[in-house]
């Protein structure tokens, strides 16, 4: 019977804790639950948190009870996300808790403070259950180059979640929580999110801050939500957005309260009605699978019948996205990773003498996957090839993002891409080919250059596995993607694929929704 808590979205959750059906203490257990169960089969967690995550969960029933006591306009006055579990990445600083940001230099590592987005989370009365699994830095896209090893998919257990945000998007599609937190640099959140068949969204870039988070590339990296549906999703971003002094690149937007408030199914679908959007042909990359292909082909069919007319657009760019980015993020990561030096964070090895120190601690702290962007980072950053390389795909940066410019200013509402060519790849198959890996991020990687909101959505699956539909937006427009997902949702409410339960949750221990009343 607990086990059914874990299947409620989280909008349902929040309204039978406010009816007094059950408490967020029940909620809590059942996730950890299940949590725990699995992660064995999974590794989507690093630290799973019982006693304090129950702590958390008192505190908000106590806070519920107060509010109760205060009439209805106190209750109704609480934020949706209070009393309810959520999971963050291992590279959001929880004041007393371990952040490794998935590598051995930080490992035993304990946060001294809380970042922005946990205090946010603490404020709305938010359940921390745990830091979930990530590749070493946000850098790759199966979750593979985790110093603490991969993480599987809830779909297929011999196939990567997708990456970095791989133990994020795994743990919500298990059932071990209704949210979670990723990070996006180019790819990090939409792309697990597709590939674990869940909603994530990478906000325009300064709508979160990014204060308390570990830095992978500063100008590209953006915090957003994870849940399985976009209402929940929206709601997690109304939590963690808006200015924050101690991020300079927080952006005083407005953060709308209609976050809280997307319509149900039939409201939903009509919404879609009228809708321009812009399918850029470019998205289309070499190497993606046809099953990928004809899922979002079926996606805008849906959207055009459903009264959305869909346009082929062009981003003549797109294709340098790749190596732009190739040099533009390893060259912020090689100048934010060199605080790592044994001597601030972590494990401090080596001989004593400082440059022994410093090669030892790096040289064993850091993976391979690391220590080959700070050598692309540094290279393309030193005197003779700045300008060359650097400067160089910053200005073809600028390109990139004249391209969305300008299909935005023609009016389109939003445009209609795949997420990721290809389903979930089985584990160990991109890892000796580290190109093949950086092609997982074609389609995300150019709303990153361009600071722009995307998002994924779930659109049925290919042999079996789940297929993601990216919705990209002007910038400050997430609330118009999400009304635009939760349109999708609506049209596709009835859809086959959309009551279909990752398989390999069973193998991995959880009998879950499919048990019979009584069996446990
Ligand atoms: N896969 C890309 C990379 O390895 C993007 C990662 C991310 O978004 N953090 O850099």
């Amino acid at each position: 019977m607990t086990d059914d808590l874990t299947r409620l979205p989280g909008y349902q959750l929040a309204a039978r804790l406010r009816a007094g059906d059950i408490s967020s203490r029940d909620i809590t257990a059942a996730h950890l639950d299940v949590a725990e169960r699995q992660n064995p089969a999974l590794n989507a967690w690093l630290t799973i948190d019982r006693e304090l995550a129950l702590a958390d969960a008192d505190a908000a029933d106590a806070r519920l009870g107060e509010a109760r006591r205060g009439g209805e306009a106190a209750v109704d006055g609480l934020h949706p996300l209070l009393g309810l579990p959520i999971a963050l990445k291992d590279l959001v600083s929880v004041e007393g808790r371990q952040c490794t940001a998935g590598s051995r230099i930080l490992s035993g590592y304990v946060s001294p403070y809380d970042a922005h987005i946990t205090e946010r989370l603490r404020d709305v009365g938010a359940v921390i259950l745990g830091k979930t699994n990530m590749d070493e830095f946000a850098m790759g896209s199966s979750t593979e180059h985790s110093a603490f090893g991969p993480t599987a998919n809830p779909w297929a257990l011999d196939r990567v979640p997708g990456g970095s945000s791989g133990g994020s998007a795994a743990a919500v599609a298990a059932y071990h929580a209704p949210f979670s937190i990723g990070t996006d640099t180019g790819g990090s959140i939409r792309q697990p999110a597709a590939l674990c068949g869940i909603v994530g969204l990478k906000p325009t870039y300064g709508r979160v801050s990014r204060y308390g988070i570990v830095a992978f590339a500063s100008s590209l990296d953006q915090i957003g939500p994870f849940a399985r549906d976009s209402r929940d999703a929206a709601a997690l971003l109304h939590a963690i957005a808006g200015r924050d002094d101690r991020d300079s690149t927080s952006a005083p937007a407005a953060v709308p309260d209609e976050l809280l408030a997307l319509p149900g199914d039939d409201e939903a679908a009509s919404s879609l009605r009228g809708k321009r959007l812009g399918l850029p042909r470019e998205y289309f990359v070499a190497g993606m699978e046809p099953g990928v292909e004809a899922r979002v082909r079926e996606a805008v069919a849906a959207l055009e019948k459903a009264g959305a007319t869909v346009e082929e657009v062009s981003l003549p760019h797109t294709d340098y996205g790749l190596a732009t980015y190739y040099i533009v993020a390893p060259a912020e990561a090689s100048a934010n990773l060199a605080r790592y030096d044994g001597i601030r964070y972590g494990p401090r090895l080596g001989d004593g003498d400082v440059l022994s120190n410093y090669l030892a601690t790096r040289g064993q702290g850091f993976g391979a996957e690391v220590k080959r962007r700070v050598m692309l980072g540094t290279y393309a950053l030193s005197a003779g090839y700045y300008d060359a390389y650097y400067l160089k795909a910053q200005k073809v940066r600028t390109l990139i993002k004249a391209d969305f410019d300008a299909v935005f200013d023609a009016g389109f509402d939003a445009l209609v891409a795949p997420t990721s060519p290809t389903v979930a790849f089985p584990l160990g198959a991109r890892l000796a080919d580290p190109v093949s890996m950086y092609l997982s991020d074609a389609c995300t990687l150019p709303v990153n250059m361009a600071g722009l909101p995307g998002l994924s959505v779930p659109t049925g699956l290919s042999d079996g596995l789940p297929v993601g539909l990216q919705l990209i937006g002007a910038p400050w427009k997430e609330l118009e993607l999400f009304r635009l997902a939760r349109g999708y949702e609506a049209v596709t409410a009835g859809a086959e694929w959309r009551g279909v339960e990752p398989p390999a949750l069973t193998t991995a221990g959880d009998a879950g929704a499919r048990t019979p009343a009584g069996a446990h």
